[in-house]
């Protein structure tokens, strides 16, 4: 590949001189969490396939720095729930969650994840939300791997503008506490 090819993420705003380059700390922070989610996938069902798809070299969700697929919370920033969660389900998706560190972003992938989908009964959590706090929702029954990159960059858009002291503020805080996350 030339180099021609190869597309640079652009600097922060900031002030530009000869050998120096000032910006603010929080577009430093936020323009490198943004270009180094690290993907969770809790897939249950169907749309966990498309995530593969996303994953797989025509898609290649590598490209925006999230190669790094993490099967332990403790290591990954980007929870991306997919599939029918059940009530059973519920408690170990909210264990998930509560093991991961700060910061961490969710994505609902797929109308399952975000509203129960077609699945509106005694047994299936009628959306994720009910237990953890979500960022993203990505619809469709399964959404397509564009979607799911379309979501992943609505992500990085947020991540980049969050200032880095959203997690310690009064209004995250209730946040959590309102659906009792300590
Ligand atoms: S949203 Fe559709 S494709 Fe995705 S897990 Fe539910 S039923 Fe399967």
């Amino acid at each position: 590949m030339s180099d021609s090819n190869i597309n640079m993420v652009a600097p922060p705003e900031g002030v530009v001189g000869e050998g120096f380059f000032a910006t603010k700390l929080n577009d430093v922070v936020g323009l490198a969490r943004a270009n180094s989610l690290w993907p969770l996938p809790f897939a249950t069902s169907c749309c966990g396939i498309e995530f593969m798809a996303t994953m797989a070299s025509h898609y290649d969700l590598a490209r925006f720095g999230s190669e790094r697929v993490s099967f332990s919370p403790r290591q990954a920033d980007m929870l991306m729930v997919m599939g029918t969660i059940s009530k059973k389900m519920a408690p170990i998706l909210r264990q998930v969650y509560e093991q991961m560190s700060e910061p961490r972003w969710v994505i609902a992938v797929g109308a399952c994840a975000c509203s129960g989908g077609i699945f509106d009964t005694y047994s299936v959590l009628q959306g994720i939300d009910k237990v953890i706090p979500v960022d993203v929702y990505v619809p469709g029954c399964p959404p397509r791997p564009e979607q799911i990159v379309d979501g992943v960059m609505k992500l990085q858009e947020l991540v980049r503008n969050e200032s880095v002291r959203r997690r310690s503020s009064p209004e995250y805080q209730e946040l959590l506490a309102s659906y009792n996350i300590k």
